[in-house]
């Protein structure tokens, strides 16, 4: 459902299209052979083409080629069979050639699809303009020196996919679910590994407000610099409301470049429309148009890995799970390899429930991911068959766990070693049952004259008897029994 702002004068909904900037997972850069390694020390990754020294000449990548493709086919979008490079050009201090080599009126790959994974287990579809291929610029450093600035080459040449939704979101909600999908899907796909912080994923918001019913769109603005998931959320909650006053003032929005503050969150104009840049695009004639074979595209689709949206559905048909629960375990291809491996001859749901609450909850609480978890999946299942088997109950099955994510040991070990086993011997159940019955004579006349509640006292007095060893069942019948002789 939409998301809408209440305004002074009445409802507005905000409509909102994301241009993601993606970087391509590559050794060398878009066209030249110079290392693209995360942190390196600064323009150590720098050829004589990322630097622009006159006569260079470019020569295009085809592993980057080949990431776009993917990352067009993983997102069931059209593969153009032919596309052109363009020179975008503006001046910059970090960028030597003057212009930036990107795809403007036919870029790699056209119309495609994300599904969204909304909070309340629904799925909307959003539709992708375009996926192009660009160069990134080198980094301006102002905090080196008290009074230069220096620059950094190392991106300079880097391949980026800029990836541009539809005006299809309504809302902070629906942008956190399309960068969380996409970033999945990426990551999947091994094209990006969509970590924000690092700066290989970094978002623009495009956002418009118009009154709730209305289908024309209102004008604009784009604000760039939005580079975490919670940022977006921020950026377009402040956005939104900004616009909503300018319109309910009277005033009409600008359609500007905006700048989010992360300091301040808020947004603050960076140049309007009268200042807009004439990029003066034109075909690079240092490349020819790039030309793919149906037998690349072919063998591309062909090594495409399951991804998370038919991943989700097999979980959901195959085991039964709830949507919720096989979109958490798929939103990771480390944790729904996890669950597999856990799951394998076991019931789905009590593994999925072990593996989402107590596993997923635990290594969040410590900021580690599944793939550094102290319990393996084969362990994590042999937990689960001691449930299974009641040689525990659920509830001092939490204890081993505790246990095993702090040793990493088995649980059968810590079972065995700390005497947990399940009491199910009917006559030690008695026997303690029996003795809380005797201690509490008041309370089992109270339940004899009609106060039914008062079983749940006597379980819970029975378990704490037996520290929780008891098995529940059995403990339930046989109180029963000598309750109502
Ligand atoms: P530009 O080339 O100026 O960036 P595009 O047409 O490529 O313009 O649009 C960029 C982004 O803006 C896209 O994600 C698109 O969905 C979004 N967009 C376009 N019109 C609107 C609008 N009226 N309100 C919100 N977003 C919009
Ligand atoms: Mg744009």
């Amino acid at each position: 459902m939409a998301q809408l702002v209440e305004g002074e004068t009445g409802r507005w909904e905000m409509v909102i299209g994301l241009e993601v900037h993606a970087q391509v997972i590559s050794e060398a850069k878009l066209f030249s052979g110079a290392a693209t390694a995360f942190g390196a020390a600064p323009n150590s990754q720098v050829s004589l083409v990322d630097a622009a020294m006159p006569g260079m000449l470019p020569v295009i990548n085809h592993t980057c080629v080949e990431q776009a493709v993917r990352t067009g086919l993983g997102l069931k979008a059209e593969i153009h069979r032919e596309s052109v490079f363009d020179r975008k050009n503006y001046f910059y201090p970090d960028l030597p050639q003057g212009y930036q080599i990107s795809q403007y009126k036919n870029p790699i790959v056209g119309r495609g699809e994300i599904e969204l994974d909304l909070p309340d287990g629904s799925t909307r579809t959003v539709g992708i303009t375009r996926l192009h291929l660009e160069q990134d610029a080198g980094k301006s450093l102002h905090d080196q020196h008290p009074t230069q600035t220096m620059i950094d080459l190392n991106r300079s040449g880097v391949a980026l996919m800029e990836i541009v939704s539809e005006p299809d979101l309504r809302g902070p909600d629906d942008a956190a679910a399309y960068l969380r999908k996409l970033r999945s899907i990426l990551r999947y796909l091994g094209t990006c590994d969509g970590n924000m912080e690092e700066g290989s994923m970094r978002c623009d918001v495009n956002l418009s407000m118009r009154r709730a019913g209305d289908t024309e769109f209102g004008t604009r603005t784009e604000t760039k610099n939005v580079n975490s998931i919670r940022a977006v959320q921020q950026a377009i909650e402040y956005e939104a409301r900004r616009q909503v006053a300018v319109l309910e003032g009277g005033g009409t929005v600008d359609q500007e470049t905006r700048l989010w503050d992360p300091g301040k969150s808020e947004t603050r104009s960076m140049r309007s429309k009268e200042e807009a840049h004439d990029y003066r695009y034109f075909p690079d004639p240092d490349l020819l148009p790039l030309r793919l074979s149906e037998d690349l595209i072919a063998r591309i689709r062909e090594s495409l890995p399951e991804l998370p949206d038919e991943k989700k559905r097999r979980f959901m048909d195959s085991y039964g799970l709830s949507a919720y629960d096989a979109g958490v375990l798929v939103a990771e291809r480390a944790r729904a390899d996890y669950f597999e491996v856990a799951v394998a001859g076991r019931d789905a749901k009590l593994v999925a429930n072990w593996v989402i609450t107590e596993l997923f909850g635990a290594l969040n609480k410590t900021g580690r991911d599944v793939t550094d978890s102290p319990v393996s999946a084969g362990q994590l299942g042999a937990l689960v068959d001691l449930i299974a088997d009641d040689t525990i109950s659920g509830r001092i099955a939490k204890e081993v766990f505790a246990a095993m994510l702090e040793t990493g040991r088995d649980a059968s070990v810590i079972v065995e070693e700390r005497g947990l086993r399940q009491v199910t011997d009917t006559g030690a159940i008695a026997a303690a049952i029996d003795q809380v019955l005797a201690g509490n004579a008041d309370k089992v006349a109270e339940y004899k004259a009609g106060k039914d509640k008062l079983f749940g006292f006597f379980v819970g007095q029975v378990m704490k008897a037996t520290q929780g060893k008891a098995n529940p069942a059995l403990v339930n019948q046989v109180l029963k029994e000598r309750l109502s002789g």
